[in-house]
């Protein structure tokens, strides 16, 4: 909580042209995208690199604070599922992998001055990663509640005909958010976890066609995000639009082909893998395929996991806008591909979080049973 106030407080970076100088703190970039009338974009960086990291870290120490000193902290299920909902759209670090691309990027332009906000949030993000893979949701449950982590939250039914074991069969449910298991009878809906008040299914409600909703919405965005200009930079030498292809070249010209090829691969591959890799996932598991189900939820997770990264060229262009604002020498506005390329990334994370990988194992399962 100390780094996040210090991170927000003072600047990130300084950029200094002929005396003028120019520093920002993350809330002040904001404040220029939205004041560039880049409201969506303004409000994706605000929620991804301030609000939820506040929001995680907040509902940790309400959580953890009364229970250090044996005491029940109040409405525990609904902060703890605060913390839940915060966890996948904390995005410190790729924040700091942005930050670093933008300092070479400015590098090129004018004297760079590495502000304190940089150096803590280099700090926050270590921190953050400690404190989640030590946080135990199993202990703090056990601690706030007396009871046993199988629960009934109503008749269960009957087992199906399949010799397989899994959960779904032996009418049971795991909650999405807290971890519980519960008993839910064969017909029930609109069930609620009975310790964090979560709603219980046994498989995500209309997961398939979700996703696939989610999927083509992130298609179509595709388009404009890699068509139209992501930055627009006009200086004394003229006009000059930028796509995100135009920016990677860019990066390879002036030398820095590593953050070329990282820029490239978080903002350019990463989505369309993303985008064909879920379909492939969805389409398999509409057909209910039997085949490769190992790798398959391998594929998944891998997806899961490198999602998030393709935020970084959106933290790039914030922290180029904020700071190159010369008035007669140059400035940069974010052009409209940003918006759509901040789109797909936020689409392609919630088809991520739609699909739901047990579906794959359900066409598979009984099928490795009898036979
Ligand atoms: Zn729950």
């Amino acid at each position: 909580m100390v780094l996040i106030v210090i991170s927000n407080l003072y600047p990130i970076v300084g950029l200094s042209i002929n005396g003028t100088v120019v520093q920002t703190t993350l809330g002040g970039a904001v404040r220029v995208l939205y004041l560039d009338g880049m409201w969506p974009l303004a409000g994706l960086v605000f929620a991804t690199t301030i609000l939820m990291p506040v929001v995680q870290t907040a509902s940790m120490l309400w959580i953890l604070l009364p229970l250090s000193v044996n005491r029940i902290p109040w409405h525990t299920a609904m902060v703890f599922r605060l913390y839940h909902l915060a966890g996948p759209w904390t995005m410190t670090e790729v924040l700091i992998l942005g930050l670093l691309v933008a300092l070479v990027k400015l590098a090129h332009i004018a004297s760079v001055a590495v502000g304190v906000a940089l150096w803590s949030f280099g700090a926050l993000m270590l921190v953050l990663a400690a404190a989640a893979a030590a946080f135990e949701p199993r202990d703090l449950w056990s601690r706030v509640t007396a009871e046993r982590d199988t629960v009934d939250a109503g008749q269960a039914r009957e087992p199906a005909p399949c010799d397989a074991v899994t959960a779904a069969q032996h009418g049971l449910a795991l909650c999405h958010d807290c971890g519980l298991l519960a008993r839910v009878p064969a017909h029930g809906q609109n069930l609620s976890c009975p310790r964090c008040g979560a709603s219980l299914h046994m498989r995500t409600p209309n997961s398939l066609s979700r996703t696939w909703a989610l999927l083509i919405a992130a298609t179509v965005l595709y388009i404009p995000a890699n068509v139209l200009p992501v930055m627009n930079t006009s200086s004394l030498f003229g006009a000059q639009k930028d796509t995100i292809m135009s920016g990677v070249a860019y990066l390879w010209t002036s030398g820095s082909w590593l953050l070329a090829a990282i820029v490239f691969i978080a903002s350019v591959a990463v989505p369309m893998l993303k985008i064909l890799a879920l379909a492939y996932l969805t389409a398999s598991t509409q057909l209910q395929s039997k085949r490769l189900p190992e790798q398959r939820t391998r594929i998944y997770r891998a997806v899961e996991f490198v999602g998030r990264w393709s935020m970084l060229d959106i933290y790039v262009i914030t922290m180029l806008v904020a700071l190159v604002q010369f008035k007669s020498l140059a400035t940069i506005e974010a052009g409209p591909a940003a918006i759509a390329f901040g789109a797909v990334v936020v689409l392609t994370m919630f088809a991520a979080m739609t699909f739901d990988p047990r579906l794959i194992w359900d066409a598979a399962e009984c099928d490795h049973a009898r036979s």
